[in-house]
């Protein structure tokens, strides 16, 4: 093990909540539900925890001590998981995340396993973009629908400060490749650091509104494995509004946002008619949207978490690796429902009443969750 690397005491085993006090319909599956009333359908899937970058408002600049490989969901494993979310509890749209799934050598081929099985199932990914110059084709070929790549600036040196790396004309043309590729409509995904990129927010949304790409920007969150975000250091959608307004005039987008984590804008310069595109922004610490989340989590180590927020975790690998009969199925399944079923209302930031003393950050860093 690299002693410099930082342990966030994750615990190694967090067990079932047992008597959930999830009603049993007579044996018939309930779908993803929570006892708010919500129904997960959206299944965010973790690869890796390990990356190559290191974000700042994400990783410590010496990284996080990596799984070991006996620990991580298999190629197997994961299309398992994804057929029982698929055809039986009711997931009816898959991001596949990390850490940075692109480092996963069998990405392609879980991507086409995934594509065979579930012909019309929506598969995205989440990358930092690195190294995908070379892949993107293979990935489009393999049944990838969509794309969002991270890019948080267009300047060299506010990128290496956030991201740790000189990697920014990677992801470009990675980013260049993906679209030659056919992967559109290709989603940007921008985290704004006050006094780093935040100047840039203006340029970066001109940039991707000139290549036909859908900018949305992320308000920082303490995830963090440094436990650095603060709440006075962070850019709030409001403030990103204000620094876009500088130069478009932004309005609501009259589509449904239909439980999508970002609010969208329609963009025009400003005092403009004519439609330049869309920007979103996903608030989730001063505008959160708990009360229409969909979403259910799998970590790279095949634990659900309910909630990116979310202090609990419940083990689904021990019960896939127990065997693959059809009452091992159950099993996976019932503890994944029983997880959902424990989902917190919210995650005790910006709600009304709940103060963020409410509020502990979970151990786990954005990239060993699964953003
Ligand atoms: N490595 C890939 C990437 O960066 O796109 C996928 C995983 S990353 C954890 C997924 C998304 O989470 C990225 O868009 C990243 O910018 C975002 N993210 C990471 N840490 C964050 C934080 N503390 N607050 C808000 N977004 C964060
Ligand atoms: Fe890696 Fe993505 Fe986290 Fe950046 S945000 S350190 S690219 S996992």
């Amino acid at each position: 093990m690299d002693t410099e690397r930082v342990a966030l005491g994750i615990p190694e085993v967090r067990q079932a909540p047992t008597g959930s006090g999830r009603p049993r319909l007579g044996g018939a599956e309930t779908g993803l539900l929570d006892q708010f009333g919500r129904v997960a359908t959206d299944m965010r899937l973790s690869l890796t925890d390990k990356c190559n970058l290191r974000c700042t408002y994400c990783m410590p600049e010496a990284g996080l001590e990596w799984l070991k490989k006996d620990k991580l969901l298999t190629a197997a494993e994961i299309v398992r998981l994804v057929g029982l979310g698929v055809n039986r509890l009711g997931v009816r749209e898959l991001r596949l995340t990390g850490g940075e799934p692109l480092v996963r050598a069998d990405l392609v081929e879980i991507i086409a396993a995934l594509r065979a099985n579930h012909p019309e199932l929506p598969i995205s990914l989440t990358t930092n973009g690195v190294g995908l110059t070379k892949k993107a084709q293979a990935l489009a070929d393999a049944g990838l629908t969509r794309l969002n790549v991270s890019m948080d600036t267009l300047h060299h040196d506010a990128f290496l400060q956030l991201t740790r790396r000189p990697f920014l004309d990677q992801v470009k043309a990675g980013i260049e490749a993906a679209s030659a590729a056919g992967m559109t409509p290709i989603k940007i995904n921008a985290v704004l650091l006050r006094g780093i990129n935040d100047a840039h927010a203006a340029e970066l949304l001109q940039w991707s509104l000139d290549r036909g790409y859908e900018l949305r920007f992320i308000e920082q969150m303490p995830l963090d494995a440094d436990h650095g975000w603060t709440r006075d250091g962070m850019i709030t959608a409001a403030e990103i509004r204000e620094l876009l307004t500088a130069d478009f005039d932004l309005s609501a987008d009259p589509r449904a946002r239909d439980g999508a984590p970002a609010e969208r804008f329609e963009v025009r310069h400003r005092g403009a008619t004519e439609l330049l595109g869309t920007v979103g922004i996903i608030a989730s610490v001063t505008e959160p949207f708990c009360a229409d989340c969909r979403r259910t989590r799998i970590t790279a180590e095949g634990k659900v978490m309910s909630c990116l927020f979310s202090r609990t975790e419940v083990d689904l690998l021990e019960l896939l690796r127990a065997g693959d009969s059809a009452s091992d199925d159950d099993a996976v399944a019932a503890r994944w429902q029983d997880a959902m079923w424990a989902k917190p209302k919210a995650h005790g930031m910006g709600h009304p009443g709940l103060g963020d003393a409410d509020f502990v950050q979970p151990d786990r860093s954005m990239s060993a969750i699964g953003g």
